[in-house]
């Protein structure tokens, strides 16, 4: 089994402003920037596991082991334990998004085997704060919680688990296909060019990698996230965690330095940030943030900001903010639409070419009176 990264899905090779190290943090070891891009050696194999579940947008996936397969044949089997022993390469391959689904989608409570890892290791800690994160994002909507334990994988666990059937398979990716957060993916298709081909340029990207990087994707492990939550009850209260204490999910806002340059609702992988055909304002829907941070690293006036506490009812009832509108008018000068922040109501491009001709102008005036006091001179 061997690590794989797909680099048109990684935010890195979207931008090279992008200050992810996500996978880099969780195996130091087996992963390095190289280019400003996460590089591998090409053997490398489940000790990087852990990159696979904390990539936002998983760009790392191991060559035989699905984490979406796993979903759905974990919850078709008897057992409820999830054990390195049994059923997964390692259990940091299972994003903090796959441990409250499967907590959520499962009648029984589902223990983690942590029995085989060194509690000193890095590894170790990673997986307990995934699990932590887990419980605590539970806890505050729901009576589940998942378990840990170090004892042995038994006979009986090991008879339990069941093999997957060919239609079950692509039953999954048809349900997955279908799945769609209402009225949220609506603006995608209008930023398909959008990306900045300059910036792509910088990592000499083949053709077939830039289209992919245009593409705006939810990740399945997002999908799988939001079907399990739909299918859970409704909570009475709604409560508000710290932004710091959830990981793979954020609420923004945009304050009033914002240029409307465009970059980062055009840049933004999952489509969480959008406009409308004009560029006349900020959406952004919570429910398809992966907290890649992408949006933040390329805001040149820091304008987009993390909201201090997340809302957990975001989760049941997902909405579409607008987080800045602006004032869109024509061009008295070229006919194009610009960002009117008022005076003159000539778009920033013909001001600078304005600018431009006036400087020109008047140097030429000057050379011309220099040339001229110096024929008075020689007369
Ligand atoms: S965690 Fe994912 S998005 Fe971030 S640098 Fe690594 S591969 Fe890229
Ligand atoms: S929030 Fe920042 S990146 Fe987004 S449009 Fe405004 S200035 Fe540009
Ligand atoms: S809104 Fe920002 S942090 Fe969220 S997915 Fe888009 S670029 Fe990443």
């Amino acid at each position: 089994m061997s690590l794989q990264l797909e680099i048109a899905s990684c935010v890195r090779a979207t931008s090279k402003f992008s200050d992810c190290t996500k996978c880099i943090d969780a195996c130091p070891e087996s992963i390095q920037l190289v280019d400003n891009l996460p590089s591998f050696a090409n053997n490398t194999g489940v000790e990087a596991a852990a990159c696979v579940g904390v990539c936002p947008t998983e760009a790392f996936s191991l060559s035989d082991f699905s984490t979406t397969e796993f979903f759905f044949s974990f919850l078709e089997s008897k057992v409820r334990l999830i054990s390195p022993k049994l059923n997964v390469p390692c259990l940091s391959v299972l994003s903090v998004e796959h441990l409250i689904s499967l907590a959520l989608a499962s009648e029984e409570t589902i223990t983690l085997d942590l029995s085989s890892y060194d509690e000193e290791s890095i590894l170790y800690e990673h997986i307990k704060a995934h699990i932590e994160e887990a419980n605590f994002v539970l806890s505050s909507f729901s009576s589940k919680k998942l378990e840990t334990n170090a004892d042995a994988v038994t006979e009986a666990d090991k008879n339990a688990v069941k093999t997957n059937k060919e239609d079950e398979v692509s039953d999954r990716r048809s349900f997955l296909g279908n799945v769609s957060l209402k009225g949220v993916i609506k603006h995608k298709m209008s930023f398909d060019e959008a990306v900045e081909a300059d910036e792509l340029k910088t990592f000499a990207l083949d053709p077939a990698i830039i289209a992919k990087i245009r593409a705006k994707n939810l990740p399945d492990k997002r999908k799988i996230l939001f079907t399990t939550l739909k299918h859970a009850g409704v909570p009475e209260n709604f409560e508000v965690l710290a932004e710091e204490d959830i990981t793979f999910t954020s609420q923004k806002f945009v304050d009033d330095s914002c240029t409307n340059c465009q970059i980062c609702y055009r840049i933004c992988p999952t489509g969480a940030l959008s406009s409308d055909g004009k560029f006349s304002l900020i959406h952004f829907d919570a429910m398809l943030c992966v907290k890649c941070r992408l949006c933040h690293d390329v805001c040149e006036p820091d304008a987009i900001q993390l909201q201090p506490g997340f809302e957990i009812k975001e989760f049941f009832e997902p909405t579409q903010r607008t987080l800045a509108t602006f004032d869109i008018k024509r061009c008295n000068e070229c006919g194009n639409n610009f960002t009117y922040t008022g005076g003159e109501q000539t778009c920033p491009r013909c001001l600078i070419e304005e600018e431009e001709a006036m400087f020109l102008h008047s140097n030429a005036l000057s050379m011309k009176a220099l040339f001229d006091d110096k024929k008075d001179d020689d007369k």
